[in-house]
């Protein structure tokens, strides 16, 4: 442990992480329509994850909080979470065609 950093052991997250980060989405002020600059974030579970933005129009000035939620896996890990319950994406099915008129007739013909 250096500079007094609290250790997180593996697979844990740490609560108080703040990370500036370039990989996070960038998002334009919903004001002014300007650039903004995320000053920090945080992740609050594994699966959320708080975001504090500042738009860059120094006569704009607004900042405000945003988050980034995952929705639901697309392809399975190769080593999952045993505690981790997340939905996955299902291929829609096909619809059905409609049966046919006399399709239906086959069926009371019993
Ligand atoms: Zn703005």
């Amino acid at each position: 442990m250096a500079g007094g950093d609290k250790s997180v052991s593996e697979g844990e997250i740490s609560q108080s992480e703040l990370n500036t980060s370039p990989n996070l989405p960038n998002m334009i002020c919903p004001h002014c329509g300007h650039k903004s600059r995320i000053r920090s974030s945080a992740q609050i579970t594994p699966t959320y994850r708080d975001i504090y933005y500042l738009c860059q129009n120094i006569v704009c000035g607004f900042s405000w909080k945003a988050s980034l939620t995952l929705v639901h896996g697309i392809s399975p890990s190769a080593c999952p979470r045993p505690d981790l319950d997340l939905p996955m994406y299902e291929v829609p099915k096909p619809a059905l065609p409609a049966p046919k008129p006399e399709d239906r007739q086959h069926h009371f013909e019993i």
